[in-house]
């Protein structure tokens, strides 16, 4: 068995950089040693306000005084107030609070599953999903992503996942049969590598599942939120799903997930046939409502498609200059992708030499994922240590620039 030598008591699941960060303050993060760095990391499209935001703090620590945990046995108020609000900002009509990603998903295979048998359909149980596509690490979600290189070693994969080539409609439509209950997609691959699916292709996926009784699931545990410039991606669409996996960006870092769906959708979910210990405690839930009276707040969109736009000129420069680099700009709001021409590694690498903070994506691509309340100076600050660390690369490749 080859293994590392035995440095940590941690599981050797994550290849972590050398860095250790003491605290944060909005697009900022410092280390131990002092250094400040650019974080279009985000804590990977978490950190939706950047860090230590002042009302998120102070919610966390009023609430904190107060009460931290009393369980689903019991009402709990912030829950009805934030799910009331996600409730009347969305398509929605119910939600139920999850601590992760996963977890949301969870809710959401379930959820979907268990409509289509209480409505005479036990035999629909089958999920369709895309290639490339990232649902969370628990075995079920494992299985809905399809990915081989997740799924190795973990046994036989959870049954019910058929998936198709991305974009694809003639293999999707091939893929529906009679045990069909839903399709899942991300509106954009953010794992996967900032995949963008079109609108066009949304609205087909609209049509098809309201044709074959099918429920339309979307996971925008990364897309939602803000992050690409509306509340949720599939806005930009024109269409509803009647299934929803939120998390990430809406806890701001505080680990909160959410799985929303329409009274319809969520009708057979009746007493008992789901769960959570933690999911909607009092203090992830007055986290969670603090992020949407930043957000929900009257032109706070704006600035996200705003600053948009600004880094997505920077970067089409930087894609002139370094075509050695980089070799495609991708990407909504403040989910943006560059696709390198080397390996990835290597410009993460030398941006965080230069103090910029990226995340690794499939593809071959870099994210950018900066926090949503992210001001002009603050982009061109980041971005002049982007061209840095493209030309760092760019002088550490040079068999790449001659051919
Ligand atoms: C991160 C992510 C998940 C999983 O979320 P966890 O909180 O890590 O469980 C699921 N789907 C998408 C699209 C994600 O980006």
């Amino acid at each position: 068995m080859s293994s590392s030598p035995v440095s940590s008591p941690i599981y050797g699941t994550f290849a972590r950089a050398d860095v250790r960060f003491e605290r944060g303050e909005g697009v900022w993060l410092i280390a131990d040693d002092g250094r400040r760095y650019v974080d279009f990391a985000g804590g990977i499209a978490v950190n939706s306000l950047g860090h230590a935001h002042p009302h998120l703090v102070e919610a966390l620590k009023a609430q904190a005084e107060k009460l931290w945990h009393v369980s689903n046995l019991y009402e709990i108020p912030g829950q009805t107030r934030l799910a009331e609000r996600l409730t009347e900002a969305t398509f929605a009509d119910r939600a139920f609070f999850t601590n992760s990603g996963a977890e949301a998903l969870e809710c959401a295979i379930k959820t979907a599953r268990r409509y289509q048998y209480v409505n005479g359909h036990p035999e629909r149980f089958r999920i369709v999903t895309f290639e490339g596509a990232f649902h969370g690490r628990t075995l079920a979600t494992i299985a809905a992503g399809g990915q081989p290189k997740y799924l190795e070693g973990f046994g036989p994969k959870v049954e019910g996942f058929d998936q198709v080539q991305f974009g694809d409609e003639a293999a999707l439509r091939a893929a529906i049969g009679p045990e069909t209950a839903a399709i899942l997609i991300e509106p954009i691959q953010g794992e996967g590598g900032i995949r963008v699916v079109t609108a066009q292709f949304l609205r087909m996926l609209r049509e098809l599942c309201d044709a074959e009784g099918l429920l339309l699931v979307l996971d925008e545990v990364q897309t939602g939120v803000g992050r690409t410039g509306r509340f949720f991606a599939h806005e930009w669409a024109g269409i509803t799903p009647d299934i929803m996996a939120v998390a990430k960006g809406i806890g701001g870092g505080f680990p909160l997930g959410v799985c929303l769906a329409t009274e319809e959708a969520a009708a057979g979910m009746t007493p008992g046939t789901h769960g959570t210990t933690y999911g909607g405690n009092p203090l992830a839930m007055a986290v969670g409502n603090a992020v949407l009276d930043v957000m929900l707040a009257d032109g706070f969109l704006d600035n996200v498609r705003d600053r948009s736009l600004q880094i997505k000129q920077s970067l089409a420069g930087m894609l002139d200059r370094y075509p050695d680099v980089v070799s495609d700009i991708r990407g909504e709001g403040l989910l943006l992708g560059v696709k390198t021409v080397g390996p990835n590694a290597a410009l993460i690498g030398e941006g965080r030499k230069a103090g910029v903070l990226t995340a690794p994506a499939g593809d071959n691509v870099v994210r950018l994922l900066p926090p949503l309340n992210i001001t002009a100076d603050e982009v061109r600050e980041g971005m002049e240590r982007m061209e840095t660390a493209m030309a760092g690369v760019s002088a550490t490749a040079p068999a790449l620039k001659s051919a």
